[in-house]
């Protein structure tokens, strides 16, 4: 049976809290059998070990968002270790830099995402990768930590993470996935004047894309501005079947496999 997956979706945030099962339901309703929550903070971490806990259909991956940074402290990375041994939590994420809110310095973002990466290198899980107007410096970073991936044979040398929500040039595209890293592709590639996006989109291979809702934000046209759910990475899939002119039974086949690969998340029933 083919099904979607949404590789990157905030099911542990209050957006949620008065209707997770229904939100839940309507996905597995829409074929969905795979939601991949990351956090975005300790205690977000520890919701999203929770919830995939109670329900077969969801993942976790653990971290601190760089808007976030001001809540580290010494004993942070050692809680997130802990976090790591449970079996759903398939990633470190979501981490990265943010210089578009700017809540933390940009040093200090640096800091734990370094230290973050040195877990997910020590625990061989990929990175979820986030990023506002700081590719500039992020890449760089990035590309440093898979040398160093490769050079000490890690596995996660062929597959260390993905760019969540890219939304960067082809140029970025072609580097990131010559590092190994996925792209990840949300609701604004179904906007009708995201252009770019949609250039993006057929430029770069399918076996290098998996696709996510980032609910509760980036709603997919039509429901852009409401609160998003993982019912509709559907809509992001077909855009992305449409735009690549595929079967979206091939398009949903390949995502799935990707994701599959990146996460190695076991069988949800
Ligand atoms: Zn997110």
């Amino acid at each position: 049976m083919i099904a979607y997956q949404d590789t990157h979706c905030h099911l542990n945030l209050n957006q949620f809290d008065h209707d997770l099962e229904q939100v839940i339901q309507r996905a597995q309703q829409q074929g969905v059998d795979r939601i991949l929550v990351p956090g975005i903070d300790l205690e977000t971490s520890r919701r999203a070990v929770a919830i995939c806990e109670k329900y077969d259909i969801a993942f976790a991956a653990v971290g601190v968002h760089p808007n976030n940074a001001s809540l580290w402290d010494a004993g942070s990375i050692e809680k997130l270790r802990v976090l790591c041994r449970h079996p759903k939590v398939v990633a470190i994420g979501e981490i990265g830099l943010d210089y578009y809110r700017n809540y933390a310095e940009p040093a200090l973002q640096k800091k734990i995402l370094a230290a973050q990466m040195e877990l997910a290198k020590e625990i061989s899980k990929p990175l979820i990768v986030h990023n506002r107007n700081a590719l500039h410096d992020l890449m760089p970073i990035l590309a440093k930590w898979v040398k160093t991936l490769r050079v000490s044979g890690n596995i996660l040398a062929e597959k260390p993470g993905v760019l969540h929500a890219f939304d960067g040039d082809l140029e970025t595209a072609y580097k990131a996935i010559e590092l190994g890293f996925y792209v990840g592709v949300a609701g604004p590639v179904t906007f009708s004047n995201a252009k770019d996006r949609h250039t993006t989109t057929q430029a770069i291979p399918l076996t290098s894309m998996i696709a996510e809702t980032d609910a509760p934000y980036l709603a997919p046209h039509p429901f852009r501005g409401k609160r998003n759910e993982p019912a509709w990475v559907s809509l992001v899939v077909q855009k992305i079947a449409m735009l690549k002119e595929l079967p979206l039974e091939r398009t949903i086949t390949t995502l799935t496999n990707n994701g599959n690969h990146l996460f190695e998340w076991r069988s949800a029933d």
